[in-house]
């Protein structure tokens, strides 16, 4: 399959969120929803939220899911100021600056804080965690990033949430990235917080998060939150009173109806297994091709996602924006770099997107010139 773009959209988007979406997900988005209809609330909303639980491993008796208004970030900072009590302290494991934010969320609502930064090319220090919560017995949550898109490095999350487990903490985990796009059962991890948006791998629209939690730990919150409209806690009380669904405020009607449309597609797709194995395919033809045109990825394979990589600049003389701008103009947007001390750009292979999509793209970028080749560099 390769996306033909007749009627749709200029280019395609090779970024990290919002993603190249279907056109049966955009079509769904043509008609208005009422808030205080079961048509909206128990066919569309709850509907949601079971497919959620379902996909995240986990059963309705001990797992349950909350949506959130806003990007994912509202999500993240929804989690990070309902969920740790007033006693409590979280350590962040950082490495990259998705990790940062995570440690900026809680300061700025000015909760006690640990940070483990391992700079942006090294995964977490997981002997290091381990040490830290034997020792210190104040800290009660940890949080990190699953797939850190700065790089596009996928954390060792298994090792870690054994680790948290082991000591008994509560697991906090930003899978926004990686929810839906790479395999993840939640209820084996015992992670209790798993956040994501619906603009990632689900491959909805932009305009709301999503939490995964343990019934249990959920359950434990009440009264912890330290913003009204991002109580988390509260606003899973009314999504389950009734006949559930109900959003406290105005939720997106129609970002919400297409991530259902979402849903269904990517269960047609063959799921997450099949879904994940598509993206992985994405991302192999890219590495390899970019290496062979002189664009080697920063990270080594072992610790590459297959949502999005990051390339060094690959000469002095090379500049992103004319670049950027020649792949734009044959119907691809890549992404700008975060890494902190090195230039990078990012491609990202989520969305619907094809491996016959990345090799044009690769055909577009030849005609840049090489990557290692300074005289052919664009202008
Ligand atoms: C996309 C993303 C977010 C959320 O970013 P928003 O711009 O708020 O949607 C958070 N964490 C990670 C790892 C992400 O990839």
């Amino acid at each position: 399959m390769v996306n033909t773009l007749e009627d749709e959209n200029p280019y395609l988007l090779l970024t990290p969120g919002p993603l190249s979406t279907t056109p049966s997900v955009k079509r769904v988005m043509m008609r208005d929803w009422c808030t205080w209809d079961d048509d909206y609330n128990v066919g569309v909303v709850q509907e949601i939220r079971k497919e959620l639980v379902r996909l995240a491993g986990g059963t309705d008796e001990t797992h349950t899911a909350v949506l959130m208004q806003g990007s994912g970030t509202f999500s993240v900072e929804a989690v990070i100021g309902s969920v740790i009590p007033e006693d409590g302290k979280l350590l962040v494991l950082a490495n990259g600056a998705y990790g940062q934010r995570l440690a900026k969320i809680a300061e700025r609502l000015r909760i006690p804080l640990e940070v483990h930064d391992t700079g942006d090319l090294k995964p977490p220090d997981v002997e290091h965690l381990c040490r830290t919560l034997t020792q210190d017995t104040t800290i009660t949550h940890v949080a990190l990033v699953h797939g850190e898109t700065t790089t596009g490095m996928l954390n060792p999350l298994p090792e870690i949430a054994g680790v948290v487990k082991e000591v008994g903490r509560t697991l906090i985990v930003d899978a926004m990235c990686t929810f839906g796009g790479i395999p993840m059962d939640v209820a084996e991890l015992e992670a209790d917080f798993v956040i994501s948006s619906a603009n990632k791998c689900i491959q909805g629209v932009p305009g709301f998060g999503l939490i995964v939690a343990k019934r249990e730990a959920l359950e434990a919150t009440e009264g912890c939150a330290r913003s009204l409209s991002l109580d988390l806690f509260d606003q899973w009380k009314t999504m389950e009173s009734g006949s559930g669904g109900k959003w406290r405020y105005t939720s997106p009607t129609h970002t919400v109806r297409a991530f259902a449309q979402a849903l269904t597609e990517l269960k047609e797709e063959g799921g997450v297994p099949a879904r994940c194995a598509r993206y992985t395919e994405n991302q192999r033809v890219l590495s390899e091709g970019m290496a062979e045109l002189g664009y080697p990825s920063l990270l080594p394979e072992e610790w590459q996602s297959p949502i999005i990589t990051a390339f060094p600049f690959p000469s002095e003389g090379f500049e992103f924006r004319p670049f950027y701008e020649r792949l734009k103009d044959q119907g691809f947007v890549i992404y700008p770099g975060k890494v902190t001390d090195r230039d990078t750009f990012r491609v990202g292979t989520i969305g619907n997107v094809f491996p016959d999509d990345i090799r044009r793209l690769l055909d577009a970028v030849a005609q840049c010139g090489r990557g290692d080749s300074l005289s052919n560099m664009p202008k």
